[in-house]
C-alpha cells in the first residue's frame, strides 16, 4: 500500500490536469494499433494512466514521448522514443508487448497484460530510490537493453519522491539535459527550482515558490 498511495495521488493529480485529453490520445492509440495489428492494453486505470503519461510528456517536452523513459538531449535516439517508438515492434515480437504495456502482440489478453504491468511496476515502482544524506541520487540506475537509457529515469524518480516526501527536495542528476527537464516540472508544479553543478553531476533544489510558501503559512 506505501507504495501505491503516492502513485495513486499522481493518477489524481494527472486526472485533473489532462482528464479531457484523453479521448484524443485514445483516438490516435487505437488508429495506430489497427494499422501494425497490435492490440492495446484492455485495462482501465492502466490504460488511462498510460494516456495520461502521454499528455505529461507532451505537455513537458512538446513531443509525444514513450512515458517510460525521459528523453536524452540526442536527437535521433529521441526521436525514436516517440510513441509509438522505434523499439515497440521488436518488444512486441520478443515478449508480447512494448516496454510501457500500452500496445502488445494482437491476441493477447487482458490476463496477459496484466503480467506484463507486474514486470513494468517492478522495474519503477519498486525500485528502492537511493538516499544520500537526505538528497535524492537518481544516478546509477540500470540502463533499458535497446535505448540504452536508465530504468528509472531522473524524472520518474523525481516524480515519486515529490508525491511521497514532498517538498523540500533536493536531487542529484547525471546531466544538465536532466536539470533542465527538472527545472521544466518545477514550473509545471509551480515550484522554484535551482540548479548547481556539483562533482559528477547537478544538484537541482525544489522548493515551494516564497510567495506561495507564505501564504501556506498564513
Ligand atoms: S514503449 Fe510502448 S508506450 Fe512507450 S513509446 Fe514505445 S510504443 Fe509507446
Amino acid at each position: 500500500m506505501s507504495n501505491m498511495w503516492p502513485m495513486m495521488k499522481g493518477f489524481v493529480r494527472d486526472l485533473s490536469r489532462y482528464g479531457s485529453d484523453l479521448r484524443r490520445q485514445d483516438r490516435w492509440i487505437r488508429k495506430h494499433a489497427a494499422n501494425r495489428g497490435w492490440s492495446v492494453n484492455p485495462r482501465w486505470m492502466v490504460y488511462a494512466n498510460l494516456r495520461l503519461w502521454l499528455s505529461d510528456s507532451e505537455e513537458m517536452y512538446g513531443r509525444r514521448y514513450c512515458p517510460c523513459f525521459e528523453p536524452s538531449g540526442q536527437h535521433d535516439l529521441d526521436r525514436s522514443l516517440i510513441c509509438p517508438c522505434t523499439f515497440a515492434q521488436e518488444e512486441i515480437d520478443r515478449v508480447g508487448w512494448c516496454h510501457c504495456t500500452l500496445f502488445g502482440r494482437g491476441d493477447l489478453t487482458a490476463a496477459d497484460y496484466e503480467r506484463a504491468e507486474a514486470h513494468l511496476m517492478a522495474e519503477y515502482r519498486d525500485v528502492p530510490l537511493r538516499w544520500v544524506d537526505g538528497v535524492l541520487d537518481t544516478r546509477g540506475m540500470p540502463g533499458d537493453e535497446l535505448r540504452r537509457l536508465p530504468i528509472p529515469d531522473a524524472v520518474h524518480q523525481v516524480k515519486r519522491a515529490l508525491n511521497g516526501k514532498g517538498v523540500p527536495l533536493s536531487v542529484v542528476v547525471a546531466t544538465r539535459v536532466e536539470a533542465v527537464h527538472l527545472e521544466r516540472l518545477a514550473e509545471m508544479r509551480r515550484l522554484a527550482a535551482n540548479v548547481a553543478e556539483v562533482a559528477g553531476g547537478f544538484r537541482v533544489s525544489l522548493a515551494k515558490r516564497r510567495g506561495e510558501a507564505r501564504a501556506a503559512t498564513a
